[in-house]
């Protein structure tokens, strides 16, 4: 009978896994592939997690509209893929139609924010544009980003004989995935402990990640990286926590601004290097 079958199995298995016990190394950085041998998980520290959720995309029924749905999924995914690696993302993988990339060792959190900010730059000027010159869909794209930062757990599980798959345990991860969802279009939503990190950051990366270049209404003439922090605007929202979610912190930090397209390039490479660039 299949379902004594099935309960027999599940049961091997897991005794198997008990017998292995379970062992924590710590790693520095984030691995390229999880731990297979015995019971070892891999235990890493500061990872910050970027998320990225393609709005909407239960409108754009694959049922009704396959050709238009595979368009946006082969252009979004693809954009968010080379992002993600050229930031330096040492993991990236898709689950379900959203895509995460994962970023280690000091200074994670900045690469990642960078990363962040162009993916949503990338999805509105050239992702939504070569959308809407394939398709003559009514339907806009946009993306939801989120990050988060934290410790994670690592190790590839999985049927033998078939693909084996990484199992990320920890908080980055699934609260970056929470906070795309609740990101409007075209939103950048972090935790409080990723946007801490921001403000503490030295004052060449934090007056890049906070402030305004000067620049607005498609007027490029703001002063950019000469302007100090505080005398421009504050680009980011602060907001309540979604309540009901499972989040262990209290406040949201939201972002809707693109690159500047005159400033863009010297901010994100100030948030990188921490330096000014010359
Ligand atoms: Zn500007």
């Amino acid at each position: 009978m299949l379902l004594n079958d099935v309960t027999d199995d599940v049961s091997n298995q897991l005794q198997q896994q008990s017998g292995l016990g379970v062992q924590i190394t710590a790693k520095n950085d984030v691995p390229e592939r999880g731990p297979t041998n015995g019971g070892v998980w891999f235990q890493i520290p500061r990872v910050t997690a970027v998320f990225a959720d393609l709005k909407g995309s239960t409108a754009l029924n694959s049922d009704n509209r396959p050709k238009e749905a595979a368009h946006a999924y082969t252009y979004f995914i693809k954009a968010m893929t080379v992002t993600l690696d050229r930031f330096g993302a040492k993991y990236i993988d898709i689950q379900g139609d959203g895509i995460f990339g994962l970023f280690g060792g000091s200074g994670s959190t900045f690469s990642a924010a960078a990363a962040a900010i162009t993916m949503r730059t990338l999805s509105e000027r050239v992702v939504a544009k070569l959308f809407d010159e394939a398709t003559s869909v009514d339907w806009e794209l946009t993306v939801g980003v989120g990050v988060d930062y934290g410790t994670l757990l690592v190790r590839r599980l999985g049927l033998r004989g078939t693909e084996e798959n990484e199992v990320w345990a920890g908080k980055p991860v699934n609260v970056a995935a929470k906070l795309s969802s609740v990101a409007g279009p075209n939103e950048i939503v972090v935790s409080e402990r990723v946007f801490q990190q921001y403000e503490e950051a030295s004052n060449i990366r934090k007056r890049a990640l906070i402030w305004s270049c000067g620049c607005c209404n498609g007027d490029l003439n703001g002063l950019g990286l000469d302007l100090l922090a505080g005398e421009t605007t504050c680009l980011w929202d602060e907001e309540g926590a979604p309540v009901h979610m499972g989040l262990d912190f209290d406040t949201v930090f939201k972002l809707q601004s693109t690159w500047c397209v005159k400033h863009g390039a010297e901010f994100c490479e100030a948030i990188i290097t921490g330096k000014h660039p010359r």
